[in-house]
């Protein structure tokens, strides 16, 4: 690595300094109280996957480069180099971290790993040794929020297509427009993921709610942050806050996209509507008598994985097993605690990264195959785009025999159609 790369790359490394950041630098004790915590480490027993062993890999160039004893007597507390073997560690410790701050909440001094697996992800975007493939896909997202024109035609004849089935299959629930896009003055956009199975079913649910919405034009997904670059972060989040400030929505409601209702929740400021996950809005129409479930469309016992940036980092945790409480007469929960719930091992971008990961992420998720098998369940429910493939990888590749299904797709399946509903 040359000097000028090793500048820049120091220069985004200060960048990243905050009060947190700095808190998370300087303060593990090495107590090894998060060794067990990280399900990578507990499915494969490798040093390198510790939660502080990712941590020390940062905090020993942190040592080197901004601590003075590190800078004028490296050996005192292992400071060191920041070069092309130092970019080869960060690779390995950020993109085998899902990022699921399971390790945070064993944490006596609650150290952020997410939080310190950052400072790694821009270190190697700075180093063009990201998975480039992300970098890609975040690039194609903020060209889309650049040039909506040029997608529009397509994206309404797209929806179009959709319609058709929400009308066939919830006939009594579709109403006039049965997925309304652009509508100003609606009271609640709907951010959904590319594919009917993320627009459908919602559609459904908010026909038969009786709700006054309109679908985004624009992906939840946010690769910006799975790539761990703030800058396309933002860009992609703008989209969806300009999109909701033109229509003068009041609530933005995201789809099943655990990392997407984070950075919504978490970056979007202060803003004149409210951002909820679609499993708070099922529930608070159930809540509020506004949709019947029935609660024998699904017979088998069923469990409920919790989405770590869900639950554990969104605090959406109640809201799924009220949902569950109508759905199934037979719910069984994996964990006495969910917010201990083990990941399924496909957060961080490496669901996005597809077969280049599936190895590792069948073999770090071993634990999660052990908690769910446990359980007893044959239905297994989540509300996360990522884990539902990642649970579905691990069904096939550890034949488990078991049915994956997504929260909202269960409850709009188990509607009660309005028509048959007792006055
Ligand atoms: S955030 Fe999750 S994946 Fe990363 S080290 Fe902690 S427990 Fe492991
Ligand atoms: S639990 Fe916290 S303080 Fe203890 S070793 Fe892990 S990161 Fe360090």
């Amino acid at each position: 690595m040359d000097s000028h790369t090793q500048a820049e790359l120091l220069k985004l490394f200060r960048s990243k300094f905050t009060q947190a950041i700095k808190y998370y630098l300087e303060t593990c004790t090495r107590c090894g109280t998060c060794v067990e915590a990280c399900h990578v480490y507990a499915s494969m027993g490798h040093t390198k996957y510790i939660s502080a062993y990712r941590h020390e890999i940062i905090r020993r160039l942190y040592k080197k480069y901004f601590k003075a004893r590190g800078r004028f007597w490296p050996s005192v507390g292992e400071a060191k180099e920041l070069d092309d073997l130092a970019i080869e560690d960060l690779y390995e410790a950020a993109y085998s971290c899902t990022g699921c701050r399971r390790c945070m909440v064993y944490c006596p001094f609650g150290i952020d790993t997410q939080l310190l697996m950052s400072i790694a992800k821009l270190l190697l975007i700075g180093a063009s040794a990201e998975p480039e493939i992300l970098s890609l896909l975040a690039d194609t997202s903020v060209e889309k929020g650049k040039s909506m024109e040029f997608f529009k035609e397509g994206f309404l004849t797209g929806v179009k297509q959709l319609e058709e089935e929400v009308v066939e299959k919830w006939q009594t629930e579709a109403g006039q427009t049965a997925i309304p896009v652009d509508s100003v003055g609606a009271d609640l956009l709907y951010v959904a993921l590319a594919g009917a199975h993320s627009i459908i079913p919602a559609a459904a649910v908010f026909n038969a709610a009786g709700e006054n919405w309109t679908l985004s034009f624009f992906e939840a997904v946010n690769f910006g942050a799975f790539v761990g670059d703030p800058t396309k972060t933002k860009l992609i989040l703008d989209r969806i806050i300009n999109e909701a400030l033109r229509l003068k929505v009041k609530e933005v409601c995201v789809c099943e996209c655990g990392t997407a209702y984070r950075v919504m929740k978490q970056l979007s400021g202060r803003q004149p509507f409210k951002v909820s996950s679609i499993t708070e809005v099922h529930a608070r129409y159930i809540r509020e008598g506004r949709i019947k479930i029935d609660k024998t469309r699904f017979t088998e016992p069923v469990t409920y994985h919790d989405p770590c940036q869900i639950a554990r980092n969104g605090g959406v945790i109640d809201e799924a097993r009220y949902i569950l409480s109508h759905l199934s007469n037979n719910f069984r929960e994996m964990t006495d605690d969910p917010r201990y719930n083990w990941c399924c091992g496909g957060g961080g971008g490496l669901v996005a990264l597809g077969e280049d990961t599936l190895d590792f992420r069948m073999k770090s998720a071993k634990v999660k195959v052990d908690q769910v098998k446990a359980s007893g369940a044959r239905i297994l429910s989540t509300a996360c785009e990522n884990c539902h493939t990642q649970l579905s990888n691990l069904n096939d590749h550890y034949k488990m025999g078991m049915e994956v299904q997504f929260l909202s797709s269960m409850v709009a399946d188990a509607l009660v159609p309005k028509d048959s509903a007792p006055a």
